[in-house]
């Protein structure tokens, strides 16, 4: 069964976007993923489309009513998990999107504003999911960039799938560098080893420097790969 995103969105036009090019719009013109957007608006109960209101207690800005975004749940699941993108959610990962790259259903909220209530999360047993260490205006861009990472490892989506396994990320390691010809461009030549033919020595050296970058870099990555070894 192929993957399918049900986003919850008061910005539906943005969808797919950049999704619709590249690996990613191929991939959905050929049906391997489909992108299903609902916009909240609709489900809201005046006939100017109101889906948000003051903070109660007080503060800045608006917050995503409980009653409306419900309503648009409850029209639009069907089945399968149920994820808000938040700065407050778990920090999303190669490993986390392996995960959620085995589901056939995600429900996707893309919040705006201040964000939404509360109880939606805890009713509807939602999780919370982060791009990261930063704020944006809206859920949506977060979702494209989770939706980019997962589509990519859905079957049939890049050619070859041996071509995620030695990535960023996977074992916890940053890729060693690569290279391509020419061989030497402005007095820089490619290292030697790598034209050598020896397939494992360049393995070796590949590890190496994966470990080196990583260590450089991330040490906190590599923390986590000694833990788990
Ligand atoms: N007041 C909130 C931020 C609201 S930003 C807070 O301090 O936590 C508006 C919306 O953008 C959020 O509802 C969320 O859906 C989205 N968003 C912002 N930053 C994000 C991030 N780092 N990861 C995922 N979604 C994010």
């Amino acid at each position: 069964m192929a993957f399918k995103a049900t986003i919850l969105t008061i910005f539906p036009e943005i969808f797919p976007g950049f999704l619709g090019t590249s690996l990613t719009g191929k991939a959905l013109n050929e049906g391997l993923w489909e992108c299903e957007t609902v916009n909240i608006r609709d489900y809201a109960f005046d006939k100017h489309g109101s889906v948000d209101d003051t903070p109660c207690g007080g503060g800045a800005g608006m917050i995503m009513r409980p009653d409306v975004l419900g309503n648009a749940i409850e029209h639009n699941y069907s089945s399968g998990r149920i994820i808000y993108m938040s700065p407050k959610g778990k920090p999303l990962t190669q490993a986390k999107v392996r995960e959620l790259s085995r589901e056939n259903d995600l429900t996707i909220i893309c919040g705006r504003f201040e964000g939404i209530d509360e109880r939606v999360i805890e009713e509807y047993g939602i999780e919370e999911i982060s791009i990261g260490d930063y704020i944006l205006t809206g859920g949506e861009q977060a979702a494209m960039i989770m939706l980019d990472a997962i589509v990519r490892l859905l079957p049939g989506v890049l050619g070859n799938s041996a071509s995620t396994e030695n990535e960023s990320f996977e074992g916890n390691l940053l890729e060693y560098p690569q290279y391509t010809r020419p061989i030497e461009w402005k007095g820089r030549k490619v290292p030697e080893i790598l034209m050598s033919g020896h397939h494992e020595n360049v393995a070796k050296w590949q590890k190496e420097q994966a470990l080196q970058i990583t260590k450089e870099r991330r040490p906190d990555l590599l923390e986590k790969t000694l833990d788990s070894e």
